[in-house]
């Protein structure tokens, strides 16, 4: 998606430890008619397909979720970082390991929000190292509810995310991916 490309060369900004900033539009202000055309992009690119509900992650997925939801029509379910122990019973669960802050948390969602019947699409911001998509993966197969995809707004591609999820089967759509990035720059691919 070139308008993308082109809003990550202007305003992307390049971190330590291999961390892509886009706090300026995606991940902490958010610039809603952006997001309105990554929503249609998704809704072009999996037009294809029957889908009843689009899960996330919290936090940044949820604003690029919502925005999209709007363009299949569909509510929006987004796992939360599980904090409480004693909810086992009522709830999915599964572990992700953070790649920004490297430790491991539970991801749970209700098991009112994710019915066997649904058709799922999954939404985030990045795809790093895949366990994010993994773990929300993971919780659509608990629930026994059909996985669709996945659509990313960024995929690192020199990370082994998107290798080891398109590996297991799951249909992954980037708008944007990187192939190289270092402190001169970012390499599309
Ligand atoms: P993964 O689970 O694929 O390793 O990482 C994906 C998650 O980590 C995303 O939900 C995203 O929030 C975060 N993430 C991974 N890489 C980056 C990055 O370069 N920049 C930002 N802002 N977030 C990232």
């Amino acid at each position: 998606m070139q308008l993308l490309k082109d809003r990550i060369i202007k305003d992307g900004k390049i971190a330590e430890g291999n961390i892509l900033k886009v706090d300026s539009f995606l991940n902490h202000q958010m610039d809603v008619a952006f997001f309105c055309e990554i929503g249609k992009e998704f809704k072009r690119r999996f037009a294809d397909c029957e889908i009843t509900k689009i899960l996330t992650i919290e936090a940044s997925g949820i604003g690029i979720a919502c925005i999209a939801a709007q363009y299949f029509d569909v509510p929006v379910v987004f796992a939360k970082k599980n904090k409480t122990k004693n909810i086992s019973g009522e709830v999915y669960k599964s572990r992700v390991d953070s790649f920004t802050h490297d430790k491991h948390y539970d991801i749970i969602v209700s098991k009112e929000f994710l019915l066997p019947s649904d058709k799922v699409l999954l939404i985030d911001d990045f795809l790093a190292n895949g366990s994010a998509l993994l773990g929300l993966a993971e919780l659509v197969s608990s629930a026994g509810a059909t996985l669709v995809g996945a659509g990313i707004v960024i995929e690192k591609a020199f990370q082994c995310g998107g290798e080891i999820v398109r590996g297991r089967d799951i249909r992954v759509e980037s708008l944007a991916r990187i192939k190289e990035m270092s402190k001169d720059g970012v390499i599309f691919g």
